[in-house]
């Protein structure tokens, strides 16, 4: 069951107060808004004299590595003490930071969560949660305001490259007025707008051009063309020397195919090792159908990873998505 809580301010106020030293996180395979969110409140903190560290569990893509302070982003391995206080980002649950909970959380320390996750579980002290929102950078960037904390440029690039991602370069149906309404004043505030669409659409590694093509050489269509779906092998990514961070982005071409309402791509990451990114047109919950597996996410884009040869999960896959547009029970 999904849950809406907006909880927040005060208790937030209360929160940043009683602590000196932060650790910032967010979840496995980042995208812009986990990074950006971690990267602009940490900013913001440094602004009220607090400390922010941003630790996340996987590598920092490429295409966010123009990020103000990206080169701050550390691994739980480089962390050697223990936070007493967190914020954590964009994560429907602890378990979604990968490690950074059991190797940098004091066992009695106290969480803040911000998220925009339907589903988020509940976990956290102080939060900050609405489905709603676009992205969590847009929720971030509530939280900024409400303490009155300026809003530099640095931090507003940050938040407006959160939004920019999560709403696919203002795509879909998550764009709301007020959300542009946001983006409008980060720019104002000094996001560059052209800058941010450049380095995330538009600025793409020789690996990531070459898992593309491979990726898109791999379309299949099922149920009649209503889904698209796309696979990558690791023989795949080994010939494209390509990383799973490098093919992020790649499901929209999944979905771009006309007439699909689910959009699927199918990583093979590890030796069974399997990460199925899904997206929908809205008239399939694709949130639901990872859920099944595990995974989740939102109504028109959800992930999930699981264990398996890659055949079997993506048939699995094909099969329970064939039921949720059936309506039939999963
Ligand atoms: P992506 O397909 O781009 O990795 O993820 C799409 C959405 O699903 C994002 O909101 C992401 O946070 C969420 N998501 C991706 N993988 C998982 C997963 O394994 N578990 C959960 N709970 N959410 C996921
Ligand atoms: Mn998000």
């Amino acid at each position: 069951m999904s849950e809406v809580t907006r909880d927040g301010f005060d208790g937030f106020e209360a929160f940043i107060a009683a602590g000196q030293e932060f650790l910032i996180t967010s979840h496995v395979d980042p995208d812009g808004d986990a990074v950006g969110s971690c990267l602009g409140l940490m900013l913001a903190l440094r602004q009220l004299g607090k400390t922010g560290d941003v630790v996340l569990d996987s590598p920092l893509p490429a295409t966010l590595a123009f990020l103000p302070a990206a080169d701050t982003i550390r691994r739980p391995e480089a962390i050697k003490k223990r936070y007493g206080t967190a914020f954590v980002l964009d994560c429907s649950s602890l378990d979604r930071a990968g490690t950074v909970a059991e190797r940098c959380l004091a066992p009695e320390a106290k969480l803040a969560v911000i998220d925009h996750h339907w589903g988020n579980d509940g976990f956290g002290d102080a939060r900050l949660v609405n489905p709603e929102s676009s992205a969590s950078a847009e929720l971030v960037y509530d939280l900024i305001e409400s303490l009155k904390i300026p809003i530099t440029p640095e931090i507003a690039e940050c938040l407006y490259t959160g939004i920019l991602s999560d709403t696919g370069g203002f795509r879909y149906a998550n764009t709301s007025s007020g959300t542009l309404r946001v983006a409008a004043k980060l720019v104002e505030r000094g996001a560059r707008a052209p800058r941010v669409a450049e380095a995330l659409y538009a600025t793409k590694t020789a690996p990531s051009l070459r898992i593309l093509g491979l990726a898109l050489a791999s379309l299949e269509t099922r149920s009649g063309g209503r889904i698209g779906a796309m696979t990558i092998t690791k023989d795949m990514f080994e010939k494209a020397g390509a990383q799973p961070e490098d093919a992020d982005g790649i499901v929209q071409y999944a979905k771009a195919l006309a007439g699909a309402r689910v959009g699927l791509l199918v990583q093979e990451v590890a030796p069974n090792e399997i990460r199925a990114s899904l997206r929908s047109d809205g008239t399939v919950d694709v949130n639901q159908v990872a859920s099944l597996f595990g995974g989740g996410g939102h109504r028109n884009a959800a992930g999930l990873r699981v264990r398996g040869k890659l055949e079997r999960v993506r048939d699995d896959l094909f099969q329970a998505l064939e039921r949720a547009m059936n309506g039939r029970p999963t």
